[in-house]
């Protein structure tokens, strides 16, 4: 070996060892999840929730947009007339059934999109993971009470 390869190949490994001692410093980019919560952009779209106003009332007023801007065919609305003395929503009608099918849904937030009052977003949470198909149809009641996050939000 000629000496000026011994010398190429020792500063090659002095590089190396350059670049693992730097990395020694920086603090490790994983994260031991589900102990720790996962950072997530404020944009991150995830499961979906239906909102409601200050004041108790169902956002949704089953105009059914958000099914027919589904690309998916994920959501199903069966909309009803609201009683005039116990209203649910602030319009003629709301949501009497409200699902979204979590096996279809792409998540591109074509739904919230088309949503005139904002009655459907998605939200942050991603741990979606369960044992039964059924159980990943989301009905009206999981989504008008949706569970916390167990997320941290990182500046974007
Ligand atoms: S996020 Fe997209 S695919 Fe999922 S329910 Fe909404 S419109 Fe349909
Ligand atoms: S969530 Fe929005 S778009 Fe969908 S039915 Fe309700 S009000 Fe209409």
């Amino acid at each position: 070996m000629a000496i000026h390869d011994f010398i190429k190949g020792a500063i090659d490994i002095g590089k190396a060892m350059g670049v693992s001692l730097k990395a020694l410093r920086q603090k490790p980019v994983t994260i031991e999840y589900p102990r720790d919560a996962a950072p997530l952009y404020p944009r991150f779209r995830g499961r979906h929730e239906l909102r409601r106003y200050e004041n108790g009332l169902e956002r949704c007023i089953g105009c059914m947009l958000c099914e027919a801007a589904c690309p998916t065919g994920a959501i199903y609305v069966e909309a009803a007339e609201n009683d005039p003395e116990h209203p649910t929503s602030p319009g003629e009608r709301y949501a009497k059934v409200y699902e979204i099918n979590l096996l279809r849904c792409v998540f591109c937030g074509d739904c919230e999109e088309a949503c005139p009052t904002e009655a459907i977003v998605l939200g942050h949470e991603f741990a979606m993971a369960n044992y039964s198909r059924r159980d990943l149809i989301l009905t009206k009641e999981q989504l008008l009470n949706p569970p916390e996050p167990h997320v941290i939000i990182r500046p974007e």
